[in-house]
């Protein structure tokens, strides 16, 4: 390589900088033009808390918010499944949902039995809750399964008893008048903070002895938490609606 003199690049260095300068003077910062509504002001809450405009479904008081909810053992901020699964009393369409919950301590049962329950989005389509650590049963009926659908992209199960969370984001399924599907449900959810499941497309309602399928239903519907013989806890419930 040719050396430069000190002159020469004392020169070089000048070019550049005034090249510089003079490509800053015609950039145009770009703007879409589109107008949009300044978006709403909340209080993302502190960790553990709902954020303020979201909807608290349990908050460690009461099960008031549920159908059935008199049946689970409320202590110590904590619900634990009992007797029967829960109902919500509001109906909700699209969402995010956020649930704590931890699979029994103590370890029983193997496969499906071990730790089950399950979020029922609209009632109709599980994300399932199991304690998949250490515990192998079908893949796509899982913890983090779309139960029979999907497997979730990773088992990010913590072990028996601890605290777990679900973030899930739910796309409601809309019918045309004729009761015909005109966009299927989708589903995003994080596990423990880790992604496992992608804007799934949910391929109908989930059920243990048939194939998914739709049937139209209302834009709203209730969420159901199952009950599944074990005794699952259940804190920090809270859904906004999107
Ligand atoms: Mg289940």
């Amino acid at each position: 390589m040719p050396q430069l003199s000190s002159r020469g690049l004392k020169y070089t260095v000048a070019v550049a900088a005034s090249l510089l300068v003079l490509s800053a003077s015609v950039a145009k910062e770009y703007l879409s033009g589109k107008v949009w509504p300044e978006p709403k002001i909340i209080d993302p809450g502190q960790p553990g808390k709902a954020p303020s405009d979201a909807i608290v479904l349990f908050g460690g008081g009461d099960m008031s918010a549920w159908e059935g909810g008199e049946k689970w053992e409320v202590a110590d901020g904590v619900a634990t499944a009992k007797g029967g699964g829960i109902t919500s009393k509001q109906p909700f369409g699209s969402c995010q949902l956020h649930v704590e919950w931890a699979a029994p301590s103590v370890v029983s049962g193997t496969g499906q039995g071990r730790g089950n329950s399950g979020v029922y989005l609209q009632g109709l389509y599980e994300v399932q809750i199991l304690d998949s650590y250490d515990n192998k049963t079908y893949f796509d009926g899982q913890c983090g399964a779309v139960y029979k659908q999907t497997p979730p992209l990773v088992n990010a199960c913590r072990k028996p008893g601890e605290w777990q969370s679900y973030d899930i984001i739910f796309e409601a399924p809309k019918f045309d008048d004729s009761g015909k599907l005109v966009k299927p449900a989708f589903v995003t959810a994080l596990q423990n903070g880790v992604l496992i499941l992608n804007h799934f497309q949910i391929e109908g309602a989930s059920a243990w002895d048939a194939p998914p399928t739709y049937s139209a239903h209302a834009p709203k519907l209730p969420l159901q938490i199952q009950y599944h013989g074990n005794p699952v806890r259940f804190r920090n419930i809270w859904i906004r609606e999107l």
